[in-house]
């Protein structure tokens, strides 16, 4: 299956998880043998050269950095929302549409000057991303870079992202 054949997989779900909101819902895709591992493999060739460890947002991150780390020969470090990780480097609440979120990084995996990337499934307005490289910089590592599957471009998440390097397979 090509990459174009993978990403038709992606269904588009209106009004969730609230009215106006056009979901995409990558489970189709996920639970597809031949998409999933083209994907796989065409996100872990957007993984900076230099990157060292990959890093990743509960849920649907975790199974993406899970597959790419596999297929480059590197570790994940799961980022988490509260009161998951028993040993916390740091926490980061950030503003979401409507309300906060927080998220915590495990202590002792992603230490100073680590080259780390970032994957996840959907940019959308780049909140998530963003509050995952400040909590990796907090603690000291360097974000290689960005790897999403599917960038929102209405939503521009770039714009919260500016200077970092993003590479996403899909722009809609
Ligand atoms: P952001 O923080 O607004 O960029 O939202 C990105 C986070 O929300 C990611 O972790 C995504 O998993 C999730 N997300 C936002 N929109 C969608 C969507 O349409 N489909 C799947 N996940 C989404």
């Amino acid at each position: 299956m090509d990459l174009e054949g993978a990403l038709d997989l992606i269904v588009e779900v209106p009004d969730f998880p609230e009215p106006g909101v056009l979901f995409r819902d990558l489970a189709p895709l996920f639970a597809h043998a031949e998409g999933f591992a083209t994907v796989v493999n065409a996100l872990a060739e957007t993984i900076e050269p230099d990157t060292e460890l990959l890093a990743a947002v509960e849920a649907r991150g975790f199974m993406l950095a899970s597959a790419v780390g596999y297929a480059r020969g590197l570790g994940v470090v799961l980022v988490r929302k509260p009161g998951k990780l028993p040993l916390v480097a740091q926490r980061i609440d950030y503003a979401l549409e409507y309300g906060t979120a927080s998220l915590e990084l495990p202590a002792g995996v992603a230490g100073p000057g680590a080259r780390v990337g970032v994957v996840d499934d959907v940019l959308a307005t780049g909140g998530t991303v963003d509050a995952t490289c400040q909590l990796l910089e907090r603690a000291g590592a360097e974000v290689a870079g960005i790897s999403v599957v599917m960038e929102l471009a209405a939503l521009d998440g770039r714009a919260a992202l500016s200077g970092r390097k993003i590479r996403s397979l899909l722009v809609a």
